[in-house]
C-alpha cells in the first residue's frame, strides 16, 4: 500500500526524519490514531496515554462533543480574525472567562476577564509580558530556576534551562532568575524597575515540583506592595489536571494575569493570557494575532471547558491522582527496601516519579509495555494522562509503570 504520494508507510519515520527542523526527538514509533486515553501505532499497537500529548488533551483524544462541535463549526466559519464580532468568539470569551470568575472570583483589580487570544502556550506568554511591560511602563522581569515558560525569544529568556538558552544569547534584557521556592531571594530580586514576577504553581517541564503556599502568598505580597504584575503560567496545570480548575487554586494564588494554553484548546492550538479588567487594555496596534480565537478553535475550546464542567473531571483527576500516588508509593525506596525511586510528587493527574537514575531506559520500557509516558528533566518520570482515562486503564497502566520501575 502507498499513499497518494507514493511512499509506502514504512517510510514515515524516513519522510519526518528527512524534513523536520531536528528540535525535538521523536520516539521509534507512528502514532496514527486516539481515542479517549488509548493510542494506536501503524501496527495496531495500543498504547495507554500518560502524556496527554503533554497536557494538551485533558478530555482525551477526539472527544466526540468536541469533534462534533469543530465539525458543526468547520461548516459554518473556520477563520476570521479579529477585525468584525464574531458569536463563536463572543461565546468563549464569556465561557472562559465565566470558569475564571468562579475560580479565581474578584480582587481589587477587577474580574480575570480580558483577554488576549492567541495559539501556543509561548504566544500567550509574550502577551503577558509585552501587557506587564506596556501596564507598569517597566522593563523587568522576575522568573525562577526550573521554570519553563516556552521558546520564542520572550518566553525563553523567562525559562531558566541554560542549554535551551545559551545558543541563543543575547536574549531579552532585564530577566533575573532566583530559586523556586525561596521567598527571600524574590524580595531581594523585586524592585521599582520589575514589570513581574512569572511562576508555575507547579514546575512541569521542571520535574514535576511544586510552590509551596507560603512562598506564593509572599511572591504575591511583594508584587502587591512593589507595583509588579503576578503572573502564573498555568499553561500545563490548568482546566483540571491537578485536581482542581487550577493549580493556583491549590495555595490560594491571585494572579493579576494567568496563561493558559495545552488543554484550553480542547485539541487544537490555542492560547491566552487573561488579566484583571481593573488593568485596562492594550492601545489600539500594540498587540494582536491573526489566528487568535478563531472561530473553530473557539468552538473546540467551548466543548472542552462544558465536558470539563458538566463531568466534574477536575474532580476526577484529584480522586484518581489519590489512588495513583498511594499506589506508586509503594515503589518509593526505605532503608529495607531500596528501589530507584526517590520520591512521589505532584496534584491530580500531574504525578512526578523522581528517579535516583536516568528516566529513558523506564521511558523505553513504558513503551514497550505499551504505555505513552513523559520525562519531566533527566530522572523524573511523569505521568499525565487524560483526565478521562477510565479506571481499569489507568490500574493497568500503574501496574506496567510499577513493573518497569521495579524491573529497571
Ligand atoms: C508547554 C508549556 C509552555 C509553552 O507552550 P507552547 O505551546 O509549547 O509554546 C509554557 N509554559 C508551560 C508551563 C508549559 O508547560
Amino acid at each position: 500500500m502507498t499513499d497518494d504520494i507514493g511512499h509506502r508507510p514504512e517510510d514515515i519515520p524516513g519522510i519526518e526524519d528527512a524534513h523536520a527542523s531536528g528540535g525535538v526527538r521523536r520516539r521509534p514509533v507512528t502514532i496514527v490514531r486516539g481515542a479517549g486515553a488509548r493510542l494506536w501505532d501503524d501496527t495496531g499497537k495500543e498504547y495507554i496515554d500518560c502524556a496527554s500529548a503533554h497536557g494538551w488533551t485533558n478530555v482525551g483524544h477526539c472527544h466526540p462533543d468536541v469533534v462534533s462541535a469543530i465539525e458543526q463549526q468547520a461548516r459554518c466559519l473556520m477563520a476570521l480574525n479579529e477585525s468584525a464580532y464574531n458569536d463563536k468568539r463572543a461565546q468563549w470569551y464569556s465561557t472562559l472567562a465565566g470558569i475564571l470568575d468562579n475560580q479565581f472570583g474578584t480582587t481589587d483589580r477587577g474580574a480575570l476577564s480580558r483577554i488576549h487570544a492567541c495559539n501556543s502556550g509561548a504566544e500567550a506568554v509574550e502577551a503577558a509580558l509585552k501587557f506587564a511591560r506596556f501596564y507598569t511602563g517597566r522593563t523587568q522581569f522576575v522568573a525562577f530556576g526550573g521554570g519553563f515558560h516556552g521558546r520564542t525569544f520572550g518566553a525563553l529568556s523567562v525559562t531558566s534551562t541554560r542549554r535551551y538558552r545559551e545558543p541563543f544569547d543575547p536574549l531579552v534584557p532585564g530577566v533575573t532568575h532566583v530559586p523556586f521556592n525561596d521567598a527571600e531571594a524574590v524580595a531581594a530580586a523585586v524592585t521599582d524597575d520589575t514589570a513581574g514576577v512569572i511562576v508555575e504553581i507547579i514546575q512541569g517541564e521542571g520535574g514535576v515540583r511544586e510552590a509551596n503556599a507560603e512562598f506564593i502568598g509572599e511572591v504575591q505580597r511583594i508584587c502587591r506592595e512593589r507595583g509588579a504584575l503576578f503572573i502564573v503560567d498555568e499553561i500545563q496545570t490548568g482546566f483540571g489536571r491537578t485536581g482542581r480548575w487550577f493549580a493556583c487554586q491549590h495555595v490560594g494564588a491571585e494572579p493579576d494575569i494567568v496563561v493558559l494554553a495545552k488543554a484550553l484548546g480542547g485539541g487544537l492550538p490555542m492560547g491566552a493570557a487573561v488579566w484583571r479588567s481593573g488593568l485596562g487594555q492594550f492601545e489600539t496596534g500594540l498587540h494582536g494575532s491573526t489566528f487568535g480565537a478563531a472561530p473553530l478553535a473557539c468552538a473546540a475550546s467551548i466543548a472542552s471547558m462544558r465536558v470539563l464542567e458538566r463531568d466534574a473531571l477536575p474532580e476526577r483527576a484529584d480522586a484518581l491522582g489519590k489512588r495513583v500516588h498511594e499506589e506508586l508509593r509503594s515503589c518509593v525506596s526505605t532503608p529495607d527496601q531500596p528501589t530507584i525511586v526517590r520520591e512521589v510528587r505532584g496534584r491530580g493527574l500531574m504525578i512526578g516519579v523522581e528517579l535516583r537514575r536516568s528516566v529513558t531506559p523506564v521511558l523505553r520500557a513504558l513503551v514497550d509495555a505499551g504505555v505513552w509516558a513523559l520525562p519531566a528533566g533527566k530522572n523524573v518520570l511523569r505521568l499525565m494522562p487524560p483526565l478521562v482515562i477510565t479506571e481499569e486503564e489507568l490500574s493497568r497502566a500503574v501496574g506496567l509503570v510499577i513493573a518497569a520501575l521495579r524491573g529497571a
